[in-house]
């Protein structure tokens, strides 16, 4: 056929949009996308019957199909759930914590309607957001006062600034911690405007460091967890109890970074060597700060626990404002607080936790029932034994012993499957190790199995 005559034989816009085949692909597509696919469709044929590698129209229902691809792959959100089976729990790009059960419905409670977030029900005037979320923290820490922000790098900027402003802040050289993304405990100070005064060695920190340290212009000591590096060999630090005795005995206030926090004994979880929070409260530490969204398995936030006077002063900062939390943060924070007034609640219904806690026997279990899956389908894979690290910069010595599927690539290689499951709508996140393609089950659910298998049964043949 001429060009011309093709090209007069495209469809036209309008036409298509009203043809029931595309009708019928497009229920609940925004109209508007759905043009501009037909559009985009339509000039790409329009290109092709120009420059001559077309010579003849496709039918219309190949037309439709193009266009609704086009038109999903438009609709597709870069934010979208993905199937992780890295076997690393909080992992940090694919978004750490899960929220447990009743936090996601204490969530979807606050989105969807109004609520009483800032508003005394009782009293009729005007209440505090801060109060949805202190009782609880104050119960289960033991602290005299508590609040949160955004996230615990939002807590320790709000904290120095309000406490060491102008000032210097005594910290470890063994302490001064990087987390990523640029947010450098140096560097923070900085910004915070405060001077750092570093003492001790990287190895080596002992009390008369400190002591030698504090001067007329000292505005707090300060103590950070290294929560995702160890220093370990010849190495001390000044217990937290007499960093404190030392502070106080000079009026100074003893600020904790404390990374992950934990409410609970992570030893249940086979996690070693994370500090808890309420024995930093114990110790007499007056501001304390920690991670929402780490070992604690609850919403990204930031938690500042501590005296009444100083939480007063962060209350007050104008900073806060800036770094206050969301109605569904609180929400979920709440919800995810409640379950740690019972220890053993926690630990069942708290995904993170509940998914650390899993112990070797049922991960075994629960990969041979993959593994047959797999068997089944025809494709070709075994159990195999691996270590977990926890993520999200935490415990970064602890390796939880955990079980794989490696599932064998058939004709492609390893680097090929990976792509092709990763690549999908849902993608499906697994790890390369010595030429095996792994899929840890510590991070999966046994619903996710059967799609697994059948991605994996089209990615092989
Ligand atoms: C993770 C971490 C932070 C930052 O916490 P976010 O909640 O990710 O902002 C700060 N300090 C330490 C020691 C940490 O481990």
């Amino acid at each position: 056929m001429e060009k011309k005559e093709l090209l007069r034989k495209i469809p036209k816009v309008d036409d298509l949009l009203r043809t029931p085949p595309l009708l019928a692909l497009a229920e609940g597509m925004s109209p508007a996308v759905l043009k501009d696919a037909v559009r985009t469709q339509l000039d790409a044929l329009r290109r092709e019957i120009l420059d001559g590698t077309r010579t003849e129209l496709p039918d219309t229902d190949t037309i439709c199909a193009a266009i609704f691809s086009q038109a999903k792959s438009d609709n597709l959100s870069t934010l979208r759930p993905v199937i992780n089976a890295t076997g690393v729990v909080l992992h940090t790009n694919l978004g750490r914590a899960c929220l447990s059960q009743k936090a996601v419905e204490a969530v979807t409670q606050a989105a969807c309607g109004y609520s009483t977030l800032e508003y005394d029900v009782e009293a009729g005037v005007r209440g505090s957001r801060h109060n949805h979320v202190e009782d609880l923290l104050v119960r289960l820490t033991g602290a005299e006062s508590a609040m949160v922000v955004n996230n615990n790098a939002a807590a320790v900027l709000l904290i120095l600034s309000a406490v060491g402003k102008g000032g210097e802040v005594v910290a470890s050289r063994g302490e001064l911690v990087e987390i990523g993304g640029s947010f450098r405990i140096p560097d923070i100070m900085m910004q915070c405007g405060c001077t750092l005064k570093e003492v001790g060695a990287t190895n080596k920190t002992h009390l008369h460091d400190y002591e030698n340290a504090i001067g007329e212009n000292t505005k707090a000591l300060l103590r950070v967890h290294t929560s995702n590096y160890r220093i370990v060999g010849f190495s001390e630090a000044v217990p937290l109890a007499e960093l404190t005795a030392l502070a106080h005995s000079r009026n100074l206030p003893i600020i904790e970074d404390l990374g992950s926090g934990a409410l609970v004994d992570l030893e249940r979880v086979g996690i070693h060597g994370e500090p808890a929070v309420q024995q930093s409260v114990r110790a007499g530490v007056d501001i304390i700060s920690f991670s929402g969204d780490k070992l604690l398995g609850g919403p990204q936030a930031g938690i500042i626990v501590g005296s009444k006077a100083w939480i007063q002063v962060l209350k007050r900062h104008p900073l806060a404002r800036a770094m206050r939390v969301d109605k569904m943060t609180l929400a979920a924070l709440r919800a995810t607080l409640y379950s740690y007034t019972d220890s053993d609640t926690a630990l069942r219904e708290i995904p993170t936790l509940s998914m650390l806690g899993t112990p070797v026997q049922d991960l075994d279990t629960r990969a041979q029932r993959l593994c047959q899956q797999f068997l089944d389908r025809g494709l070709s894979a075994q159990v195999v034994e691996t270590e977990d690290q926890v993520g999200g910069g935490s415990a970064p010595l602890v390796l939880l012993p955990s079980r794989a599927v490696s599932l064998s690539p058939g004709n492609c290689t390893v680097v090929e499957l990976e792509e092709k499951l990763r690549r999908r709508e849902t993608p499906i996140i697994g790890r390369i190790s010595q030429n095996r393609y792994l899929l840890d089950v510590r991070t999966l659910t046994d619903a996710q199995f059967p799609e697994i298998v059948e991605a994996a049964a089209k990615a092989l043949h």
